[in-house]
């Protein structure tokens, strides 16, 4: 793919286009947005636009670029292509593959997953050369806010004193988190969640056996991510967060593993329902419309204000388990702040 088959992120394509039609690229970028996005897929097809043997900078684009927010009016016969990868040369090719020998890519590791100083000065390193094929050399760190403080302080020299013919990509969905004075040397692209409907088209035209009921259910769940809408389990996840939501109110829960992430992420899509469907009593603005009577059987009792504070609780600890929280000491404390809040409820046998 190139950027032009980007979906949903056209201000922040356009934007990046625009850079390289001006020839005026960015030392660093910050991709700030929800995570499943498209940001990941914008930076690497951004880096291969940068490198690709191919793209040519098209006589008039900068004109073009100005004129950008009314080319999406112009006819197709007169609106001249921007600049983009070829997706097929050698760089492009090597770029996608990953083993592209000026592109790196950065990622948390290790059992902290974190960012580490070592990955950062080895990148630093990389970096000191002058590309050996591209145009640039190019870094992508992924959530480039699990830079610990170490990683950071190196990451600031590097940002201060930024190598030539070098960009750096920062990838983030929590970009507070990042150190002001690494946001403040970066260019930030924000990435948009994308509307409903579009959600709902993009879903059934790739997946064609889906519904129009599923799609919005997967577009709702998702939040308007696509990458996450199309992860197959998304529906499945929703039902085990119900199913262990159920559980520790009965109390018949098991010591059972799962991703406590995902756990909370669930919840909070049920909480949201629970909360919805309490003060307002209507079914049609609920997400998860296809099991509304298991769930109103499940509210029987809860009151509005225990469910939104039992959310806004959850949301705490979904936040902090960026930080090394103990799993089973945390899981301990939802089972007891769920039964807490919600638990006069009797769901029964289900
Ligand atoms: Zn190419």
């Amino acid at each position: 793919m190139a950027l032009k088959d980007i979906i949903g992120q056209e201000r922040a394509v356009n934007i990046l286009q625009g850079c390289i039609a001006k020839e005026r690229i960015p030392h660093a970028l910050l991709f700030a947005g929800d995570e499943g996005i498209g940001k990941k897929l914008t930076a690497v097809n951004f880096v291969k636009a940068l490198n690709c043997n191919k793209t040519v900078k098209k006589p008039g684009s900068e004109e073009v670029m100005e004129l950008l927010p009314l080319t999406s009016s112009l006819p197709d016969s007169i609106t001249p292509s921007l600049p983009d990868s070829c997706d097929a040369c050698s760089s492009c090719t090597k770029t996608e593959k990953r083993n592209h020998p000026d592109v790196f890519f950065i990622e948390p590791e290790g059992d902290g997953e974190q960012i580490t100083v070592a990955a950062i000065r080895e990148l630093e390193e990389a970096l000191r050369y002058k590309p050996f094929e591209g145009n640039y050399k190019a870094a992508v760190i992924d959530q480039a806010d699990r830079m610990n403080a170490a990683a950071a302080n190196a990451f600031l020299d590097t940002l201060e004193a930024p190598p030539p013919q070098s960009i750096l990509i920062l990838i983030s969905a929590r970009p507070e988190m990042l150190l002001p004075t690494i946001r403040s040397r970066c260019q930030r692209i924000n990435f948009n969640p994308l509307p409903l409907h579009v959600m709902c088209a993009l879903i059934q035209e790739r997946s064609h056996k889906v519904s129009r009921e599923h799609a919005m259910l997967l577009g709702e769940l998702s939040g308007g991510r696509l990458g996450y809408a199309m992860q197959e389990d998304l529906i499945e996840q929703r039902d085990h967060a119900f199913t262990t939501l159920k559980d520790m109110i009965n109390r018949t829960d098991e010591e059972e593993g799962g991703d406590m992430k995902e756990l909370l992420d669930s919840l909070q899509v049920w909480l949201r329902d629970m909360a919805v469907f309490k003060a307002t009593g209507r079914s049609d603005l609920l997400i998860n419309r296809d099991r509304e009577d298991e769930m109103t059987a499940l509210l029987r009792g809860a009151a509005l204000e225990g469910i939104l504070k039992l959310a806004r609780e959850l949301y705490n600890i979904r936040k902090n388990m960026y930080f090394s929280l103990n799993e089973k000491l945390t899981r301990n404390y939802i089972n007891l702040l769920i039964r807490k809040r919600l638990g006069r409820i009797h769901a029964g046998k289900q």
